[in-house]
């Protein structure tokens, strides 16, 4: 069986995942690149959806190994913004087009957290209506694994979509990349508490992380059809220096040409097998190789989160080394996405919430 054979299949074994994340050669990566565009202009067009991305809180209450602003970092200034610069964001975000924003934090449990999100989604709702988004903008919360009762507060709000990675499908190696509080089953029944509250839910896994296999990526593709994810947000893993897992640091650098390239395959393939799907290109991508963002919409992505978190905090929201746009003189984000979108040659999607289809269709 030749990979060329396999990209028009409507339905995928593991095996023939595996041997399409497998392509090595320039010829067969340019073929899996150019199936995986021709699926997403026929079932997610080519319009690239913005989504303002708010990091409005870096206090964590997890230990994830590889994570930068992980509670045990104690190096790093912790901080919350203020419930007004959170709004102010949004309604610049509105103004500009966008359609969507990402509030994203470290995960809190406690009820105070809970109120004040809860709060943030009813006030963005109702302050960000007008003619062009007369429901307001669209919000994505990134908090999290929460109890069923908190998803349906923050859904009752207004929120409507929700991104929690699982980072690997693989349960063993999810347990040697977190503390033993922190459970794989736990992770599981939050993203199944998700699609039952209603919300479309993403989800993504990191690309690289030491010991995976490509047995365990294809596992995740299939994880993620059979999960019936509406949205992928996946990056490749990058080392954080304050974490428990800077051991692998010459590995990563031995590796950061190939680990790039499976997380262009990985968006590739996930997009010949889903079609449906939103999926992000990540600013990982970009903290990788500079026009790393740009490729990643070539291989099939279809959403971009340009960075909103204001520059006061952004150097205080470091999840990996090395990431972009952290830099005040590199705060106009919008501009600079925009043109990035535009060297690709695909429109942005202006005043749209730019949904996942396979909700509303399911392939
Ligand atoms: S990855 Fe998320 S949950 Fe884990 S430590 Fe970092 S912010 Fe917290």
């Amino acid at each position: 069986m030749k990979p060329d054979d396999l990209l028009n299949n409507d339905s995928f074994s593991i095996d023939e995942i595996k041997l399409l994340l497998s392509v090595n050669d320039k010829q067969s990566i340019e073929k899996l690149q150019q199936r995986a565009y021709d699926v997403m202009k026929q079932y997610v067009g080519e319009k690239v959806y913005l989504r303002g991305l708010i990091e409005f809180s870096n206090v964590c209450v997890n230990d994830c190994y590889y994570c930068g602003i992980r509670k045990c970092n104690y190096k790093i200034k912790r901080y919350t913004l203020e419930k007004d610069e959170i709004i102010d964001s949004a309604r610049w975000c509105a103004e500009q087009g966008f359609g969507s924003l990402v509030l994203q934090s470290g995960e809190r449990n406690d009820e105070q957290f809970i109120d004040f999100v809860e709060a943030i989604v009813r006030q963005i709702k109702s302050e960000t209506k007008s003619d062009k988004l007369p429901k307001g903008l669209g919000i994505t919360l990134c908090v999290g694994e929460q109890s069923s009762k908190t998803y349906q507060r923050f859904f009752d709000a207004g929120a409507h979509r929700y991104l929690l990675r699982i980072e690997t499908s693989n349960p063993e190696l999810f347990k040697k990349i977190h503390p033993d509080f922190q459970l794989y089953e736990r992770r599981l029944k939050a993203l199944k508490a998700l699609k039952e509250v209603g919300f479309q839910v993403g989800t993504g896994v990191m690309t690289g992380i030491p010991g995976q296999t490509i047995d365990d990526l294809a596992k995740d593709i299939l994880f993620f059809k059979e999960m019936d994810i509406d949205m992928l947000g996946m990056g490749p893993y990058i080392v954080h220096s304050d974490t428990p897992m800077n051991s692998y640091y010459y590995e990563y650098s031995v590796r950061k040409r190939e680990i790039y390239e499976l997380a262009l395959k990985m968006i590739a393939v996930a997009r010949i097998v889903l079609k449906d799907v939103n999926i992000a290109s990540t600013t990982a991508l970009q903290a990788m190789y500079p026009l790393g963002r740009e490729a990643g919409l070539m291989f099939g992505s279809n959403v971009i989160m340009p960075m909103l978190t204001p520059a006061h905090v952004r150097n205080d929201y470091q999840l990996y080394n090395g990431k972009p746009c952290i830099d005040e003189f590199t705060s106009d984000c919008f501009e600079c996405v925009q043109q990035r979108i535009e060297s690709t040659g695909r429109p942005v999607a202006k005043d749209e919430y730019g949904d996942s289809p396979h909700f509303y269709y399911k392939v």
